[in-house]
């Protein structure tokens, strides 16, 4: 496998095209933003956690019946995975109120929600990822009420599969965004990352928060708790 040219650059990853036209090669880098881009900086070490732990938990999922885009980590840094079109939606789900959820219903951060809440935010920055329904969804064909049902059913899988992975490892799984992509033959695959970026997880003893939360809301300690996360779930 060859890697070549970039194909694109995102806030947190690179993504270049290999030799074969069905796979391409993510590189995780330490660059941090929050905010929709209006915060930035670097939390270092980052890149390789975020490479490390996504992987660790996509076959984890992979295991538990959830297809992934996932193929084959290549280094610290960079993994090779399946090329997908990326469904433009940022799937949340949320197990206890916190952030924007919080904010809007007024419930305090911390709040068990008596049932898993689903969330869906049209994936665009300019716009601010707005968040949409299923009407919209389908109204503007961004995914079919078929791959919407599919699209809720793996979201509810990893939720269940990573909260008890995650209880046993003394972390709290508050609520995680997820994507998905639909492969060259149409299949629907998680795609993208989960990682401290996309999750909160707070230890289950002190309610410590072990994520980018720590970065968006300078609390200090930001690495520190990237690193604690990946030993918890990878022992080093
Ligand atoms: P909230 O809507 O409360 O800001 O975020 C809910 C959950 O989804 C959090 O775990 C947060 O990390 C994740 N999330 C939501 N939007 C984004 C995003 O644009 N980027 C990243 N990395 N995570 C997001």
């Amino acid at each position: 496998m060859k890697k070549m040219e970039q194909m694109y650059e995102g806030k947190a990853k690179k993504v270049f095209a290999t030799d074969d036209p069905g796979l391409v090669l993510v590189d995780y880098k330490d660059d941090a933003t929050a905010f929709n881009g209006l915060k930035k900086g670097t939390i270092a070490g980052k890149g390789a956690i975020n490479n490390r732990v996504t992987n660790h938990l996509m076959k984890l999922l992979e295991k538990e019946g959830v297809p992934t885009h996932f193929v084959e980590e290549l280094s610290d840094r960079e993994t090779l995975v399946r090329r997908v079109s990326i469904v433009p939606l940022e799937v949340i789900v949320r197990n206890i109120a916190a952030g924007s959820l919080s904010k809007r219903l007024g419930l305090p951060e911390g709040t068990k929600l008596s049932k898993t809440v689903l969330e869906f935010c049209y994936k665009d920055d300019e716009l601010g990822d707005p968040m949409v329904n299923r009407y919209h969804i389908a109204a503007m064909g961004w995914a079919t009420e078929e791959e919407m049902d599919l699209i809720c059913r793996y979201s509810l899988k990893v939720n269940d599969v990573l909260t008890a992975y995650l209880r046993d490892l003394n972390i709290e799984l508050i609520d995680f965004k997820l994507e998905f992509g639909k492969t060259a033959d149409g299949t629907i695959v998680l795609a993208d990352e989960i990682s401290p970026d996309t999750c909160r997880f707070w230890d289950s003893t002190t309610h410590e928060k072990l994520d980018k939360d720590r970065f968006r809301r300078d609390l200090g300690g930001v690495e520190d708790a990237y690193h604690e996360i990946m030993k918890r779930l990878m022992g080093e």
